[in-house]
């Protein structure tokens, strides 16, 4: 298979060339082969993007200024130029990152022209500005304005899907944006760059630049941006945080999970059992808001155990590229190193480990890890506690429904969760008592319209529906005098 490979970097509306040598090799972590490369930026690469972006915003006639119909127009015509990238889209992320092709179409060849077309349609919709009567006898025009230059720090395990509750709602409010995507999935960011050029979006209304997490840290902090919008590890969004905080820079985060799937005694899982699926294995376990903590009552707890046993042993594994396949790789060996740390300590931990546990036999070459189930897990355990970012499960016994949410609510975590039941007002009234930024009942599924972010150590903030847009603006009041002024 020939390679991907970029020379140039996309910053100011044109291809220029990179201020170091240095590239980023991307490797598949099905088989090792090489995918393609990019070129690594660096600072001064930074310091050009982060100006370009600057100056675009600036611009007294610039994205800023600019009519919101006029931008929607913009935006329409990158979601259809992303859209006639969707299937190569979907294959490189595929290619570099091991999600099933079926699921990288549905999430990042299809989502983000979904994320644009939505945005552009919420800003031209809404009135540009409200006029107030005040309660001292004036009134005030209050007004919602794009919060400037923002940079946009995402991950590299859905990557484009995430990029674009970035990019989306940012342009859409009239920002301009510097895109950092992760050194593991570059490739289908310079497709985005391609498809932003091809739609006619203004020069340095978007910039791309790929690097690690010092090159990061470096944007974060960087004078010229305005907003940091940052989607990863906890680890990195307190650094983030602690940067942000000194500057007084405003900031999203959206960070790890340890959700918690609660299954009433009622609940008919094998019925669900491809939406059960969707919340705890899909994307070979790499998903923030995955329910990795499965609540299973006491009086049902065997069969719920050997329901998600079989689940996870019935699961086509193998090369993601094949529709077929329900499990592929994990991202990197790193990533498979870690997620085999937290299996060994399941086992010394005394969890009962129901199924997988190792690598697959005939797959050695790629970073492949069997679904694994323990069941019999406390919730003190560390497998219950922290976020593993694999293929593997925890079943945790509960006596009642009041304990059920007790340990549901017990995690430094809340991201996503669900609640299964036959009973679809009993589930919402469980659901209503977990606190998560997110909760499914009997399914789980971004939707568009409706906020979605963390509580506790899984964030600050919300991405998507009209408060995921309000993430890039600020408001300011005009006060008029009364009448008799
Ligand atoms: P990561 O935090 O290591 O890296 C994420 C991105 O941040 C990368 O682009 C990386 O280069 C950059 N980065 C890392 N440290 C940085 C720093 N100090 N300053 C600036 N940039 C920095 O995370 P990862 O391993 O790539 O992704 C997995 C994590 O992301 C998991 O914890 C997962 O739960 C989380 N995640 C959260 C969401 C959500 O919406 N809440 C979605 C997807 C992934």
């Amino acid at each position: 298979m020939s390679t991907i490979d970029y020379s140039s970097l996309y910053i100011g509306g044109g291809w220029s060339a990179p201020s170091s040598g240095e590239t980023i090799t991307v490797r598949s972590p099905a088989d090792g082969a090489t995918v393609g490369s990019v070129p690594l930026a660096v600072e001064t690469d930074i310091d050009a993007a982060v100006a370009a972006a600057r100056s675009a915003f600036d611009d007294p006639t610039g994205w800023a200024a600019w009519d919101r119909v006029d931008r929607s127009k913009v935006l329409e015509r990158f979601a259809e130029e992303l859209e006639s990238r969707s299937p190569e889209t979907a294959r490189r992320v595929s290619l570099q990152n091991g999600m099933p092709i079926w699921l990288a179409e549905q999430f990042e060849g299809g989502f983000p022209p979904v994320l644009l077309r939505y945005y552009a349609g919420l800003t031209t919709a809404e009135p540009a500005e409200e006029m107030r009567p005040g309660m001292l006898g004036g009134s005030a025009i209050v007004t919602r304005e794009p919060v400037g230059v923002v940079a946009a720090i995402v991950p590299w395990n859905v990557p484009q899907a995430i990029s674009f509750l970035k990019i989306a709602p940012a342009l859409a409010a009239g920002c301009t944006v510097v895109l950092k995507p992760a050194e593991e999935t570059v490739l289908d960011a310079f497709l985005v760059a391609e498809a932003a050029h091809a739609a006619g979006l203004p020069a340095g209304v978007l910039n791309i630049v790929p690097g690690g997490r010092d090159l990061g840290a470096y944007l974060v902090a960087h004078p010229g941006v305005d907003k940091v919008s940052f989607t990863g590890s906890t680890g990195a969004g307190r650094a983030i945080a602690e940067t942000c905080g000194r500057l007084l820079r405003p900031v999203t985060l959206e960070l790890g999970g340890k959700s918690a799937a609660v299954v009433l005694d009622d609940a008919d899982l094998a019925s669900s059992i491809d939406n059960f699926f969707g919340v705890t294995f899909l994307n070979n376990g790499q998903i923030c808001w995955l329910n990795t903590r499965v609540l299973a009552p006491r009086s049902r707890y065997g069969e719920i155990v050997d329901t998600i046993t079989d689940l996870a042993r019935s699961l086509p594994i193998g090369d993601p590229l094949d529709p077929k396949t329900k499990i592929g790789p994990l991202v990197s060996e790193k990533q498979r190193d870690r997620v085999e740390g937290y299996i060994a300590k399941g086992r010394a931990e005394g969890a009962r480990l129901t199924t997988g546990g190792g690598r697959i036999a005939g797959l050695e070459q790629g970073w492949f890890v069997e679904p694994t189930v323990f069941a019999d897990v406390t919730n003190s355990a560390t497998i219950a506690r922290e976020e593993i970012f694999g293929p593997v499960l925890t079943v945790i016994p509960y006596e009642d429904e009041a304990e059920a949410i007790e340990i549901a609510n017990d995690s430094d975590y809340g991201l996503g969760g669900s609640v299964w039941s036959a009973d679809v007002e009993r589930a919402t009234a469980v659901a209503r008592r977990i606190r998560s930024g997110t909760i499914g009942i009997n399914h789980y599924s971004n939707d568009p319209h409706a906020p979605f972010g963390g509580v506790k150590a899984s964030g600050l903030g919300r991405e998507l529906g009209p408060e995921g847009l309000d993430a890039f603006r600020t408001y300011k009041t005009v006060y008029l005098p009364p009448a008799s002024f």
